[in-house]
């Protein structure tokens, strides 16, 4: 998963990228990078590994003028963390320079790129997203808005993309829709940002989010909306509601806070915990489902476990004897609140399962009578291929255990998985409404054609690791 943002007609754009960037942390942290524009159209690019605080201060910013820019967070798998895949991408085409940034995974993307090389193309690392780079540079159209709409069209699978060709700032949505993208107006120039709480912290205000299909460029102070790409049936990410986008956001077109909450009103419906004391989050993508939690079940809520914001992307791992450590690093138990009651704790997913584990161990050791643990979505079956680093199926513990062998590898008295169904119509779809919603992690059931090399590839190949 990727945060990006971009840029037009706006003063200082580098600092503003850096701005929303930060906004965007929680969608990336192995890398971060901006690409600015000035008046002129010369280009100067900073990317690097790690945070946003890590690789810009005053000095870099200053090296970066213009009254353009595109940014990126980077996520990605393990095998690809270099900083040759960090982006913005960039290249000089025959259309002037171009930069990209990308988020969402591509499912053809290693067909197109055996292609190009086949034709002659250099590949300086190992991204899908250069797939994109080099279809736009090679295409015959006529013009810059039509190459890019015959790159957008051989590609296959999840983008959301903020593009600078020459001083055109464009940005274009996948037909599925997969992940969230939207578009703020700020003085006399406008914002691209995944997430809507980047354009609040920049001071800009919502103009739109871009609809599955949008394509729209933004040129001398003015959006145009081009031809949609080819339409396809809509399936945006409902991971995005449940997990991984900030709660003060609003995507696809719902309040995620608001979604939250009926996650856990919802999770208190299907599986109430009788006798229960408190209620509390493995925060904070939780904090929202135990409040609805609370509200509908009538159940105390506590803040039963505190989040220490400070820990680093890396610090080496303790042995398994000291999962306990671990996880202590990140959370610890407020012992008052917890002490000879029977606790509900409410989380968003399971993904292996140890932190988990290690949680519960920690709130027992805490002195708690009783625990609940209550999942605010089905169990994780599959790994996502558009964009998510969700591990290989063979590691989901919900692809390989019953609910009842989770339940005691956990060692929780009860556990409560939301069903699709709930999770589905808490996120805005009724029964019976048309699919909206991508769900293929829960479900199995994915929108895509999944190339048998694809699976086999995930983790192996740098380029088909999920990288935004
Ligand atoms: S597979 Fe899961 S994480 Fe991936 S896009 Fe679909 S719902 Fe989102």
């Amino acid at each position: 998963m990727c945060g990006i943002f971009g840029v037009a007609n706006v003063p200082d754009a580098a600092r503003l990228a850096y701005l929303g960037l930060y906004a965007l942390q929680h969608r990336g942290q192995e890398s971060a990078g901006i690409v600015a524009i000035d008046r002129d159209g010369t280009t100067r690019s900073h990317r690097g590994m790690g945070l946003v605080s890590e690789n810009f201060n005053d000095q870099e910013l200053s090296r970066l003028p213009g009254d353009m820019a595109v940014g990126h967070t980077r996520y990605s798998t393990s095998g690809s963390t270099v900083l040759a895949n960090a982006q913005p991408c960039f290249a000089n085409t025959r259309c002037g320079a171009l930069a990209l940034a990308h988020n969402g995974n591509l499912v053809n993307a290693h067909l197109l790129k055996a292609d190009l090389v086949r034709q002659g193309a250099i590949f300086s690392s190992s991204s899908d997203s250069e797939v994109i780079v080099h279809l736009i540079a090679r295409s015959d159209a006529a013009t810059p808005d039509e190459q890019i709409r015959d790159a957008l069209e051989q590609v296959d699978g999840a983008y959301s993309l903020v593009i600078t060709l020459g001083r055109t700032l464009y940005a274009a949505v996948d037909s599925r829709g997969f992940r969230p993208l939207a578009l703020g107006r700020l003085g006399d120039g406008f914002v691209v940002a995944s997430e809507t709480c980047a354009l609040d912290l920049v001071g800009a205000s919502v103009v739109c989010e871009l609809a599955p299909g949008d394509f729209i460029k933004i040129e001398d102070g003015a959006v145009t909306h081009l031809r949609r790409l080819s339409p396809r049936p809509v399936t945006r990410c409902v991971f995005e509601l449940v997990y991984f986008a900030r709660p003060d956001s609003m995507v696809f077109n719902e309040s995620v806070d608001k979604v939250r909450r009926e996650l856990g009103r919802a999770l208190a419906r299907e599986h109430p915990a009788p006798g229960a004391e408190v209620v509390f989050s493995v925060p904070d993508s939780s904090n929202a489902m135990a409040l609805g939690f609370a509200a509908e079940s009538g159940v105390a809520l506590e803040h039963g476990l505190i989040r220490n914001h400070y820990v680093g992307r890396t610090f080496i791992n303790p042995t398994q004897a000291l999962r306990i450590a671990k996880v202590r690093i990140k959370f610890n138990p407020v012992r008052e609140v917890i002490e000879g009651k029977s606790v509900v704790v409410v989380d968003d997913s399971l993904v292996r399962g140890n932190t988990s584990k290690g949680l519960v161990a920690m709130i027992r050791a805490a002195g708690a009578r009783e625990v609940h643990l209550r999942l605010g979505s089905p169990p994780i079956t599959g790994p996502c291929h558009y964009g998510i680093d969700t591990p290989t199926r063979e590691e989901l513990i919900g692809a390989t255990h019953s609910v009842e062998e989770i339940r005691q590898y956990l060692g929780v008295d009860s556990l409560g998985y939301l069903s699709l169904e709930g999770m589905l119509a808490a996120a805005g779809q009724g029964p019976g409404q048309t699919e909206r919603f991508c769900h293929a992690c829960f479900s199995g059931d994915y929108p895509t054609p999944i190339p048998e090399e694809l699976v086999q590839l995930r983790h192996a190949a740098p380029l088909a690791g999920a990288h935004a």
